[in-house]
């Protein structure tokens, strides 16, 4: 904690030729504050302008904030003397002073403040903890003097502009990229232009377009912020744009950068000296004081929003940008989300289809599998096989034939969970409500929600028995099962375990790249956005578990996970007349399989669309998610209700539905208990005056009568319900 405060604060009011700004802080969430503090200043100062200020008995980093003076000064001005409440009165009128102003950097433009403003309200934050969290850590810690330092290297370093480079020479556009361009340059001149959504198939060129649009941007002195949803899909994407702009700044923001990286870059985008910020969602607040254009590629990706603290939706902000801007906005997509095509539906967004692929490949021939044909094999469990012989003779093929093949099963792992045939004992976490994982490798038994590790016991802890065996299977499993039925195969796994130290994704990606590996075992980590040249054939073991999941949307998260995972085959279009994606699956009459075969995005998108309207679910109606966490169940049930309780009585309440308290798929995480409520309303302003209302009333919940209460949150748009 820092404690270089002055010891008593100083006396200061508006009146003795101070003035009062407005600064947004990180205040405790418990304080309840949502707005920005009151201090005195000797001067007026700019909204943007970073400060510190004491709060409590802490220094802070600080925005000035925009805005009239406070409503009701006296809670802030207490709060901001650090007072427990005793002097509060007197507080209320003696403002304390600015520590320090960082005025070597410019202020933060009033767009940015209105982006930031605008996410802490839809997201139910407060402006200064959404502020602060998305500035680079780094400036937390640095007086103006050391700012001032930095800034002075920072212009040294990028004054040594690299030597004029010749511009590589461009590809002639296709027909549909031409079109797609045409309809971007369009929505470019309108006053407020539409955000376009991209749609097109995998490798129909959408980087290209993506590619132009930002020349256009640089073109015209402006900068471009391209968003990706993966750090892994980041490293080719960099490569790209620096080899297409040799000649402009690019600085990536991630969370693979040390700090001292993201503050670098974050002050190259502020002060203009980067054109191209390209980044995973953190980087939709980049400040860019002149941009141009946004891109979100793969925007239907979960990734994009944010799971703890401020729950926001980057590829949602990063539309509003656009908006606050009036700047185009490019979602690209073969799969939009459901949301973003119902726009496109309702004309909200421009609609630009892309249908063929580049070099007139077509897509892989999609061919089910019915796994219910096949005879059980004897034995123990009587399980099916791993692969049908046809999905067999398909890689074997491959192999003849020198050619890829990518399998992929979302489950990593050696098994599930392991098991006691004779005393029914299974891997359970002692801190979860879930299974421990079975990891042969390295003989351990580990809980993929707490981490809790333990060696594989060599018998059943409950009865001794020496046959403990393994139940279902994972990547690591799946690995040595392909090893036996195909020898000779060279075989490559990548997955969250195998990609865990630096670098390695790289190097196993380079493997495959380089031809070393004939079959390619992964999780859905492979099935997004890489680019192998050789492969053929792409088998998805058994995507079936989320035809039924709980989860409304695990329909459209497995139709997109399936086309990405098929878009991985035939990318060279020589091969692309000999690409396939087997899908083992029991129910090969499923509508989503059918759309999946004719790679008809329109189908699906259609038919969930009328499921989602007949059940009210978004994006006809929306959702927020009411969390609750604590060590005793009841004690989140009973917080809950009571948040249910009053929120009936709001005003517009019955407009909303509040759906009784449930627990998540997984109920239990580290010995804390979690339930969940669900809130819908019929349109988004709805939703948020009731939240408006509620969530002051949910703070104070917690710090009166439900104190035992371990967290709270409000997730607005929630994506896993
Ligand atoms: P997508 O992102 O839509 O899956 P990509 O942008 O990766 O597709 O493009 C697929 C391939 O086609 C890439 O290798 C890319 O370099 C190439 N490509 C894209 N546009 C053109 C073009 N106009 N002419 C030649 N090659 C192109
Ligand atoms: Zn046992
Ligand atoms: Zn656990």
């Amino acid at each position: 904690m820092n404690t270089q405060l002055p010891a008593a604060p100083a006396a200061a009011a508006p009146g003795d030729g101070l003035t009062t700004v407005k600064v947004a802080v990180e205040t405790p969430q418990h304080s309840g504050l949502v707005g920005a503090l009151d201090y005195a200043s000797e001067r007026s100062l700019e909204p943007g302008t970073l400060v510190r200020v004491p709060l409590g008995r802490r220094e802070l980093l600080g925005i000035v904030w925009p805005g009239a003076a406070t409503a009701d000064p006296a809670a802030e001005a207490d709060l901001a003397a650090g007072g427990d409440g005793g002097n509060g009165a007197a507080a209320s009128h003696r403002l304390r002073p600015l520590t320090a102003v960082l005025d070597a950097l410019p202020p933060l433009q009033p767009a940015w403040l209105a982006l930031v403003d605008f996410a802490a309200g839809y997201y139910q934050r407060s402006v200064g903890e959404l502020a602060l969290a998305v500035l680079p850590p780094e400036l937390r810690k640095v007086d103006p003097t050391q700012l001032a330092r930095r800034l002075k290297r920072l212009a040294k370093n990028l004054a040594k502009a690299p030597a004029a480079v010749a511009e590589p020479a461009l590809p002639e556009l296709a027909p549909e990229q031409q079109t797609a361009l045409e309809a971007l340059a369009e929505q470019a001149a309108q006053a407020r232009p539409l955000p376009l959504l991209l749609h097109g198939v995998t490798g129909s060129g959408k980087t290209e377009v993506y590619l132009r649009a930002t020349a256009q941007a640089l073109g015209s002195g402006r900068q471009a912020l391209v968003l990706v949803p993966e750090i892994n899909l980041t490293p080719q994407l960099e490569a790209r744009f620096a080899e297409r702009f040799p000649n402009h700044r690019l600085v990536a923001m991630h969370s693979g950068l040390t700090p001292a990286q993201r503050l670098q870059h974050w002050l190259a985008a502020h002060l203009g000296l980067a054109d191209i910020v390209l980044g995973t969602r953190m980087a939709v607040f980049a400040p860019l004081p002149r941009l141009g254009l946004v891109v979100v590629d793969e925007e239907h990706d979960p990734s994009y929003k944010q799971q703890e603290g401020a729950r926001y939706s980057a590829r949602d902000l990063a539309v509003y940008r656009g908006h606050l801007h009036h700047v185009p906005v490019i979602l690209g997509s073969a799969t939009p989300s459901l949301e973003t095509w119902h726009n496109a539906q309702e004309k909200r967004y421009r609609l630009q289809t892309m249908a063929a692929r580049i070099g007139g490949g077509t897509l892989p021939r999609v061919r089910l599998f019915d796994m219910g044909v096949l005879p059980r094999e004897k034995g123990r469990g009587g399980s099916t096989p791993l692969f049908a012989p046809a999905v067999l003779a398909s890689l074997q093929e491959r192999l003849d034939r020198g050619e890829q093949s990518l399998v992929f099963l979302n489950r990593r792992g050696y098994a599930p969970v392991l098991h006691c045939p004779d005393c029914g004992w299974k891997s359970g976490c002692p801190h979860c409500s879930a299974w421990r994982v079975f990891h042969k490798g390295e003989r351990t038994l580990r809980c993929h929600h707490c981490g809790f590790t333990e060696r594989v016991p060599r018998a059943c802890p409950e009865c001794g028995n020496l046959d403990i065996a393994p139940l279902g299977r994972g990547t690591e499993k799946l690995e040595e099962q392909i090893a036996t039925l195909l020898p000779g195969a060279r075989i490559g796994r990548i997955d969250a375990d195998t990609a865990r130290g630096k670098g390695e994704l790289e190097n196993r990606l380079a493997e495959v790249h380089a031809g070393d590996v004939d079959i390619l075992v992964g999780t859905q980590m492979v099935t997004k956005g890489h680019d192998f040249r050789r492969m053929t054939l792409v088998v998805a073991v058994n995507p079936d578990s989320a035809l039924f999941a709980s989860d409304f949307r695990a329909p459209e998260r497995l139709f997109a996970l399936l086309m990405q995972a098929a878009g991985r085959a035939g990318r060279d279009a020589e091969a692309a007349a000999r690409s396939e994606m087997w899908v083992q699956t029991w129910h090969p009459q499923h509508a989503l399989y059918a759309a999946l075969k004719k790679h008809d995005y329109a189908a699906f998108a259609g038919t969930q669309l009328a499921e989602r309207e007949s059940a009210s679910l978004p994006p006809y109606s929306h959702l927020a998610l009411l969390r609750a966490e604590a060590r005793d169940v009841a004690v989140a049930q009973a917080f809950l209700d009571d948040a249910a309780l009053y929120a009936q009585g709001l005003p517009g309440a019955e407009h909303a539905v509040v759906y009784p308290p449930v627990p998540p798929p997984v109920s239990k995480v580290a010995g804390i208990e979690r339930l969940q409520m669900l809130v819908e309303a019929p349109s988004r302003g709805r939703l948020q005056r009731l939240l408006a209302d509620w969530v002051p009333e949910l703070h104070h919940l917690r710090q009166t009568r439900h104190k035992r209460l371990a967290r709270w949150a409000i997730d607005v748009d929630p994506l896993g319900i």
